[in-house]
């Protein structure tokens, strides 16, 4: 897979990742013989060739910093192969620090943590159980490492040539960042903004509470800065960020009066009220994903007083006010 330069200095390069059949961009930045990286792929011998293979063809002596949209494997996978001792710096926003230890090091107490939540929010036993463990093979594919800066957001930061200021916009992840140049008029989207899917916003152990309200409220924050261009991490760089935002907006506002209409005078679980909007899914991943959205809609609706969320011990359930 080959270097694009899209911007002067600017680098994409499009990774594998395994078993989703699709790529992710990652970013290199030249200055001299120092090249800084956004995101790195998943921690795979293909991935892994193909960054090094791409930092000697820009006549890199080494890499001087990896910056990390966020922590999901396609974004933060091989972290852990490039940065730390003697290898570049990780920069990563510190919302994201905690996740990565129960994610993917010590899994046991997440995977319980997960599973009852599952219950509480209307899983049947068998399936909770089988869903809770689907993260295991995620672990796989990722190689951590620590961070040697934490961002809050509002940073600049220095990346080849150019200067770039941290844009904290949770959503999809606590400590989702995206990169912006307001000189050249570049955004760096992550995958907060992607040109062809919505990305997932989800209610989970790991989200913030309100995780649809803050995707939403980035997603206007990320407009107004009006960038020429989008540099997404999924799809191909695009511009008109403004009509991108508003369908991303319109297809929430369409999907929360869906889950509306679902949820009735009689209180229902959050997988009710997720198999009634989705219907029965097969795969394991597209369960748990399509649970998790339908709770962060089902949140956002309880915040805006449109439902009401009933909560006792081993289960919470939704109805209409
Ligand atoms: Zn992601």
């Amino acid at each position: 897979m080959g270097l694009t330069e899209v911007a002067a200095g600017v680098f994409e390069l499009r990774l594998p990742i395994p078993f989703e059949d699709g790529l992710v961009n990652v970013f290199l930045f030249k200055s001299g013989q120092e090249v800084d990286l956004l995101d790195c792929g998943m921690n795979s011998e293909d991935s892994l060739t193909a960054i090094h293979r791409a930092l000697e063809q820009l006549g890199a002596r080494r890499l001087r910093r990896l910056v990390v949209t966020h922590i999901h494997p396609d974004h933060y996978g091989a972290a852990g192969a490039l940065a730390g001792e003697g290898l570049a710096d990780l920069y990563m926003h510190r919302l994201e620090v905690p996740l990565v230890h129960p994610r993917y090091v010590e899994l046991e107490h997440l995977v319980e943590e997960v599973r009852r939540y599952l219950l509480v929010h209307g899983v049947p036993e068998d399936e909770a159980e089988v869903l809770s463990n689907s993260q295991r093979a995620l672990s796989q594919v990722v190689k951590p490492a620590d961070p040697s800066v934490q961002l809050d957001g509002a940073e600049l930061i220095e990346m080849g040539a150019h200067v770039l200021r941290v844009e904290w916009t949770p959503g999809h992840s606590p400590g989702h960042i995206c990169l912006h140049e307001a000189a050249a008029g570049l955004l760096f989207a992550g995958d907060h903004i992607l040109p062809d899917l919505s990305p997932n916003i989800g209610l989970h152990p790991q989200s913030t509470p309100d995780p649809l309200h803050d995707y939403l409220d980035g997603l206007r924050r990320m407009a107004a800065l009006e960038p020429r261009l989008v540099l997404p991490a999924h799809g191909r760089p695009f511009t008109g960020v403004k009509q991108r935002v508003d369908a991303l907006v319109s297809h929430h506002a369409r999907r929360l009066d869906q889950v509306l209409e679902i949820v009735g005078r009689e209180a229902k679980s959050g997988w009710q009220v997720a198999l009634d909007l989705w219907g029965p899914r097969e795969n394991l991943y597209e369960k748990r994903l399509a649970l998790q959205e339908g709770l962060a809609h089902l949140q956002a609706l309880a915040v805006e007083g449109r439902v009401t969320k009933l909560v006792m011990p081993g289960s919470a359930r939704w109805r209409s006010s």
